[in-house]
């Protein structure tokens, strides 16, 4: 590759860690956003919505995982602070100050709202990557058969 298209491929590179890490830090803090608020919920059906919580929590845990796992291969570096995650994260956090459930539920289905916009963000990046893969190997099998034909 040439000395551009290094340039091109690191600067991409870069970008996808910036994104991977912005995902990283919402995983942590929708993660103890979950976890304090089975903590701390009061009101009617408690019992259920606190096994929700808790279980969406490691949930959360294990996205965050996922996202710090792709970004070491990529050869970059998981955000080390958690007052970091504040600068990175898309969707923020809420904290539950007031216990009652409904209010609980109706910060996290925002949160939740708010992840699903980010990953659709992904889904588009991943669509046209696949696409990427696919072009350059009809060009690659177009070559092959060009110089089998020599
Ligand atoms: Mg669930
Ligand atoms: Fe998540
Ligand atoms: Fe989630």
């Amino acid at each position: 590759m040439g000395t551009q298209g290094r340039k091109i491929v690191g600067t991409d590179v870069k970008d996808l860690v910036n994104l991977l890490n912005k995902a990283y830090s919402d995983e942590w803090l929708a993660y103890y956003q979950y976890w304090i608020g089975s903590k701390v919920v009061k009101g009617p059906n408690k019992e259920a919505v606190i096994a929700e919580l808790t279980l969406h929590a490691t949930e959360e845990l294990a996205h965050a995982t996922l996202l710090t796992t792709r970004i070491i291969q990529l050869g970059g570096t998981p955000v080390t602070k958690p007052q970091d995650w504040y600068k990175f994260t898309n969707c923020g956090y809420d904290a539950p100050d007031d216990p009652f459930i409904v209010k609980v539920l109706e910060q996290n289905i925002k949160g939740e709202q708010c992840a699903i916009k980010t990953y659709n963000m992904f889904l588009s990046i991943l669509s046209q990557e696949v696409e990427h893969e696919e072009d350059l190997q009809a060009l690659l099998e177009d070559v092959e058969i060009i110089m089998k034909n020599r």
